[in-house]
């Protein structure tokens, strides 16, 4: 069989632009006294991906999934490992096995924590979340917060306190604002007071906390981030930094069909492929292009982004994606590829894709 130079869907990663994104964030950043965790869980923790991370210099690299963190240890990677979802008490042996930290909201679990590290004769550190209101994860009442910050700096024996942190703009889309990194700065001082020292880490978010860091109202006492998104597109919502690569990612896929062809379908209607509705404009006769990948690949249509000036999306299907091509400048041909940006979503999905081909642009070790 004939060896094949390329193969599609393709998604490609240039680690040259990675690098210089984490270099600007982690520069900007670090004039503010902020240290960076690098959150790898966009792009499935791909060691050829997270070996940047590695080199940056981080505070540490983190991702919800411990079994993307096992894959980086394993991958060599040295920078600390911080589990960011809130650990599931069946997994707190291969937790403290994998992880040097991890964001904890639950008593039982840090003890079963504490007992695991205990049985593997390891030290973890730990970081308590606090909800602001977003209503995802995080104490919500400020005593039992303080009774298990105490518990854990006081009995506790193998685990660190390492600090608080709170997470916003996941569920309940709450903003993460000056008066919100406030509000946790408060939960740490009544920590602090309980404990009697000063708390090393006070976490104030993700990339939607970036924007605060970038026009100098971020509180100067929150000097740790975790950010994911920001760094792999160059902007989230209400934060684009313009010194970002916006291009880090590129998908590929392949024209399998060209045809001229009516716009609205032809029959009686009842449900698409996932038993959907749809509606359809009747555009009359256009010429549409098949693309071979689908929503198993990336998810929803809608959040691909081409860079074919004047393709349309039409829609998909599992395996199928339908583009009008009838006002584009290039000719589209069968076989002809074409390129598109992408968002978190379809980021997220295509890397978990078996059927996904990955290809890594490498670093320019030069300048
Ligand atoms: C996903 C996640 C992050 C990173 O979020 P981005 O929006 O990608 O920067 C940070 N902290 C926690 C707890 C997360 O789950």
């Amino acid at each position: 069989m004939r060896e094949r130079q390329e193969q599609y869907p393709q998604l490609e990663v240039d680690l040259g632009k990675l690098q210089e994104n984490l270099a600007a964030l982690r520069e900007r950043c670090q004039v503010s006294g902020i240290k960076l965790s690098g959150i790898v869980k966009g792009f499935c923790a791909l060691p050829e991906a997270a070996k940047v991370y590695d080199r940056a210099g981080l505070d540490s690299i983190g991702s919800s999934r411990l079994e993307q963190l096992r894959t980086l240890r394993q991958a060599g990677i040295r920078t600390p490992l911080m589990m960011i979802r809130i650990p599931m008490l069946s997994e707190v042996d291969e937790l403290v096995k994998w992880a040097d930290i991890s964001l904890q909201s639950e008593i039982s679990v840090l003890r079963a924590t504490d007992e695991a590290a205990a049985r593997a004769g390891v030290r973890h550190k730990v970081i308590l979340m606090v909800d602001l209101g977003d209503l995802r994860e995080g104490f919500w009442d400020r005593e039992e917060l303080i009774s298990a910050a105490l518990e854990v700096e006081q009995k506790l024996e193998n685990l660190d306190l390492l600090g608080v942190g709170t997470n916003l703009g996941c569920y309940g889309s709450v903003q993460a604002t000056p008066e919100k990194m406030e509000e946790l700065i408060a939960a740490a001082e009544a920590v602090e007071a309980a404990i009697g020292r000063r708390l090393e880490v006070i976490s104030g978010g993700a990339s939607s906390s970036v924007h605060m860091v970038l026009d100098g109202t971020m509180p100067s006492r929150i000097n740790h981030l975790r950010v994911g998104e920001l760094l792999l597109l160059g902007r989230v919502w209400g934060c684009d930094m313009p010194e970002l690569h916006k291009d880090v990612f590129t998908l590929r896929a392949e024209v399998i069909e060209v045809k001229i062809k009516p716009s609205h379908p032809v029959g009686e209607l009842s449900v698409d492929a996932f038993g959907r509705t749809r509606t359809y404009v009747d555009r009359g006769h256009r010429r549409r292009a098949l693309l071979a990948m689908g929503r198993v690949d990336y998810g929803e249509c809608e959040d691909l982004v081409s860079r074919e000036p004047g393709l349309i999306m039409l829609g998909a299907s599992s395996d199928h994606t339908l583009v009008d091509v009838q006002n584009t400048v290039r000719d589209i041909q069968v076989g002809d590829i074409l390129e598109f940006d992408l968002c978190y979503a379809t980021m997220v999905y295509l890397t978990h894709s078996e059927s996904v081909h990955l290809v890594f642009r490498e670093e320019t070790t030069s300048e």
